[in-house]
């Protein structure tokens, strides 16, 4: 295990450094410090994305057959952990580091020559339709019915807490296809043109007040057979693999340390009896217990990564360890950010931070979204696999069961 940067890492690290200084322009990095969400909004990601596309960065994680830049583990690392410092847009992950993959893995040719290069470009924009009302934890119950007609599936049903999906022009869903036997042997994996009819997309408000997510209704939705990937009633095993995307991967420390060093900025600022609340012996510790647990996250994550660049996959309990950790943390960080804003957490400062909005916020610039982000944050311990569901998973493992 090597987890110092080589030096070819450390070019590579200057060189995405140069990069993010020339490109994250002051006005992209300004909208982007306003988002509270877990993507950027979609104008701000489309922005973003095109830069990348150009530069041949959007999507790290391809292999360079499918135009990804053919980067090692350990530079999508420090290219994921440079982006969050310098706090760049978040681009989605429903295209680019979910459905992408799986369609590498498990898609056909056709499917790979027609989806691809629309990902890549930011053509398609993708929404992920799994979660039910009634089936999330336990996905496997899932009742989105999906009937055979010709060479088209009809779908009839509803899906939940589809991020994006009001800004999506495809979806990749879940749907049931068999009641026979076990519940994960009848489920199908498709792809719908958001265009369909018989789709219909409502938004759900969060507790933010943002407009993330969405319920999905499915009123005799067709969907040709060509858009199944994987076999008829196999959509669990591609399912799972694409799950592998969502929970590991990336460079979660990082975004949390770009969160808490924020904190650390606002802490210098704020005042406690004539100083600065750094200077409080009790937030100082606060934010030192937090540092260094931080600190041993992301430890474990080079250590992961470095793994990864010889074991090839980073396996269940490692992802989930990984999800637990940052997902937790992240919450935390918010929390700090919220007691070091005292009052000025109490304002609804959503006009102020709507992208290309001039209305004025509520106290200093820093205090406008701690709020917001704290409010947000609470769906990290949701979404991706909740915080019980990944103890659960640590639990069998380290029982060996
Ligand atoms: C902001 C946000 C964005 C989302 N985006 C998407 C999306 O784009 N696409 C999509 O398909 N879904 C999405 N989801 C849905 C998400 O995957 C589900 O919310 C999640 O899987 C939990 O399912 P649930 O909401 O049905 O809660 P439930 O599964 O009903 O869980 C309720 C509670 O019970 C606990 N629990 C459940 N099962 C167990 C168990 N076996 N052991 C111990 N405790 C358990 C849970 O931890 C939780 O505390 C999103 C959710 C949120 C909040």
């Amino acid at each position: 295990m090597d987890i110092a940067l080589a030096p070819a890492d450390r070019a590579f690290r200057d060189e995405v450094r140069a990069f993010l200084d020339e490109k994250l322009t002051p006005d992209l990095r300004a909208d982007s410090q306003k988002q509270a969400g877990v993507f950027a909004d979609a104008s701000l990601n489309r922005r973003w994305h095109k830069i990348l596309y150009e530069k041949g960065w959007v999507a790290p994680s391809w292999p360079k057959e499918h135009g990804g830049p053919g980067w090692s583990e350990v530079q999508r690392y420090i290219f994921w952990s440079e982006c969050a410092e310098a706090d760049a847009p978040v681009l989605p992950a429903m295209g680019l580091q979910m459905c992408g993959p799986v369609l590498m893995g498990c898609g056909t040719e056709a499917q790979k020559d027609y989806f691809l290069p629309r990902i890549l470009s930011g053509e398609h924009y993708w929404c992920q339709g799994y979660s039910e009302p009634g089936s999330g934890s336990d996905l496997a119950s899932l009742q989105c019915r999906a009937e055979r007609d010709g060479d088209h599936y009809v779908v009839n049903g509803s899906k939940i807490w589809t991020t994006h999906a009001h800004f999506a022009n495809w979806m990749f869903l879940l749907v049931r296809t068999s009641s026979e036997g076990k519940p994960q042997a009848g489920i199908t994996f498709l792809l719908l043109d958001m265009a369909t009819p018989g789709l219909s997309v409502k938004p759900i408000i969060s507790l933010s007040g943002e407009h993330e997510v969405n319920q999905c209704f499915f009123d005799n939705v067709r969907i040709p057979l060509a858009n199944r990937v994987g076999e008829e009633n196999g959509g669990w095993k591609v399912a799972k693999y694409l799950l592998e995307f969502e929970r590991g991967g990336g460079a979660a420390s990082a975004r949390v340390r770009a969160l808490f060093n924020r904190v650390k900025e606002i802490a210098g600022k704020e005042a406690f009896e004539g100083g600065a609340l750094l200077r409080d012996p009790s937030f100082a510790r606060k934010l030192a217990s937090l540092d260094c647990e931080l600190t041993a996250m992301e430890w474990t994550e080079r250590r992961i990564v470095s793994e990864l660049s010889t074991r090839g996959s980073i396996g269940d309990a490692s992802a989930s360890s990984l999800k637990l950790a940052s997902s937790e943390m992240l919450q935390r960080v918010t929390e700090l950010a919220i007691e070091a804003i005292g009052h000025y957490a109490a304002p609804d400062q959503r006009d102020a931070l709507t992208p290309g909005a001039n209305a004025p916020g509520v106290g200093p610039e820093w205090a406008l979204t701690p709020t917001a982000r704290y409010l947000n944050a609470r769906a990290w311990t949701i979404f991706g696999g909740s915080s019980e569901v990944q103890r659960n998973i640590l639990a069998r493992a380290a029982l060996g069961l």
